[in-house]
């Protein structure tokens, strides 16, 4: 066991740790509902000191400068110092977020990949040469933006930092970093992984703040080149106002309400294990989760039976008893988290959508709600439509592909999509026609840091991960040269 948490966590402003100017903020262990830690509070002044020092680090050239071998060394680094505390990172986040242990590890091993990953491909990033006729040398390159501003959501706290600081930093650009309210705490190891990893002064800073005040601060700041958000399409909105008055570019990674469909021919053992993932791992906040299972009437019966005895099946309690691997789920992350899901699934019931598993609250300390499994649910419904960002499962039947796929893209959102088939033909045409940012074939969550997620409709726009995430924090120069 890690020892205990520190009792107070201050902010990374440039190098150096910092108390807050807002003051301190509680927060809490959501499997009991107690104090855990205190964290620094930014305020807007911090916020401007951390884009002026961004600001001078990027003017100064010592990062944008680098030979990007070197950049994507000291990205690296970061990733193996993560690794290196795997065990004391993965306590502090499973107090602080309620997610079991051995998610905590998978999410501290997820943060470090992409330090790994981007670290690798820092010197990948290559310019061309046009040809222009006789006298003339034409040659386009990618410099970094500058100041790179990154507003985190509370589900992945350090998953989500990694996955923009490492590209942003591998391409050159200096980060000002707002964590969440809700578990800040863990991104202070990230901190420590920046200083340990000698990146330069002012080129990283990490705060906490609330979004009213901090994140607002950070995303209308006139000091900054462009912005990377994920979290909710309300913020997702001001951000991208905030954004289009200083007309910088933004990156939203927002929600989602993603499908799978099942078809007559699938392997519902091995589907089971994938809505197990799908949509109990982290509790069901996950903004790719799958939210709603599509089967083809045929199996519905079979497929309801056998998903809502797996969900039946999961223990439910705190993280930090959850060490390994197995039938068990975690707390969610607030209790008005926990409490707004609950009281979706009631709505859901008043609708006519009926709980085959779970749906309540545990009558216990902490804020956990049950494996929840909703059959009869049509695609009129709010729970068929609405994102609950909790471990609640919509399941509805069709009776074509035509209609399969209807049903799937008939939301706003259009972040993933899945289908479970043995006929890679219909399967082919199934992802032609969804509506999403990436489509699952036969596994919930397949690919990994190298392949591009990002939304379709509501879900947002512009992608992260993969290489295609390295060209939000570049923009093209071309140069053309006319010879004397
Ligand atoms: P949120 O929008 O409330 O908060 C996200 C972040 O934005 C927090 O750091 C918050 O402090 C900050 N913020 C809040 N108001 C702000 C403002 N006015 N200006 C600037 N910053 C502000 O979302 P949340 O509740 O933390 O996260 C849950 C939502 O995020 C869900 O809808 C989920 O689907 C989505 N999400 C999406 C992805 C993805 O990759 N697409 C990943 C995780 C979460």
């Amino acid at each position: 066991m890690a020892p205990e948490p520190k009792a107070y966590w201050r902010n990374f402003l440039a190098g150096t740790f910092v108390d807050g100017s807002a003051g301190r903020l509680a927060v809490d262990d959501p499997a009991t509902g107690e104090l855990l830690a205190e964290q620094a509070l930014a305020d807007a002044g911090d916020i401007d000191r951390a884009v002026a020092a961004a600001r001078a680090c990027h003017e100064s050239g010592i990062l944008r400068d680098l030979r990007p071998v070197e950049r994507g060394r000291m990205v690296r680094a970061i990733g193996e110092h993560l690794l290196q505390r795997t065990d004391e990172i993965a306590q502090v986040l499973t107090l602080e977020s309620g997610k079991p242990l051995w998610e905590a590890r998978i999410e501290v091993e997820g943060a470090a990949r992409y330090f790994e990953y981007y670290g690798n491909q820092a010197e990948t990033v290559e310019g061309r040469s046009i040809p222009l006729g006789a006298g003339y040398l034409d040659f386009t390159i990618n410099e970094p933006f500058g100041v790179s501003a990154q507003i985190i959501p509370w589900n992945y706290p350090i998953e989500m930092t990694a996955r923009s600081l490492a590209p942003a930093l591998a391409t050159g650009n200096a980060c000002v970093v707002k964590t969440p309210e809700l578990d800040p705490l863990s991104n202070g190891f990230i901190a420590e992984a920046v200083a340990a990893a000698g990146v330069p002064e002012g080129a990283v800073s990490i705060l906490c703040g609330t979004g009213a005040e901090a994140g607002a601060a950070l995303a209308s700041h006139p000091g900054i080149d462009q912005i990377v958000f994920t979290g909710s399409v309300r913020t997702g909105i001001s951000i991208a106002t905030a954004a289009a008055r200083n007309v910088v570019p933004c990156v939203l990674e927002l929600g989602g309400k993603s499908a799978a469909i099942v078809h007559r021919d699938a392997d519902i053992d091995d589907l089971v294990s994938n809505v197990r993932w799908g949509i109990f791992f982290n509790a069901g906040q996950v903004c790719s989760a799958m939210a709603r299972l599509i089967v083809h009437r045929d199996i519905h019966d079979e497929v309801v039976e056998a998903v809502a005895e797996m969900a039946r099946s999961l223990s439910v309690g705190p993280g930090i008893e959850r060490a390994t691997f197995g039938a068990n789920m975690g707390a969610m992350v607030s209790e008005r988290q926990r409490d707004r899901a609950e009281a979706m699934c009631r709505a859901a019931e008043g609708e006519g959508a009926r709980a085959v598993a779970g749906g309540r609250k545990l009558n216990r300390a902490g804020w956990f709600l049950e494996a929840t499994v909703f059959d009869g649910v049509t695609p009129d419904m709010g729970i068929a439509r609405e994102e609950v960002f909790g471990p609640v499962l919509s399941v509805l039947a069709f009776d074509s592909d035509e209609e399969a796929v209807a049903i799937a893209n008939g939301t706003d959102y259009g972040l993933v999509a899945g289908v479970f088939t043995r006929d890679l033909d219909r399967a082919t045409r199934a992802a032609a026609r969804l509506r999403a940012g990436q489509v699952f074939v036969n596994e919930w969550y397949a690919g990994g840091v190298e392949t591009p997620f990002g939304g379709y409709g509501k879900s947002g726009y512009g992608r992260e991960k993969g290489r295609e995430a390295l060209w939000n924090y570049v923009q093209t120069k071309n140069v053309a040269i006319r010879l004397p």
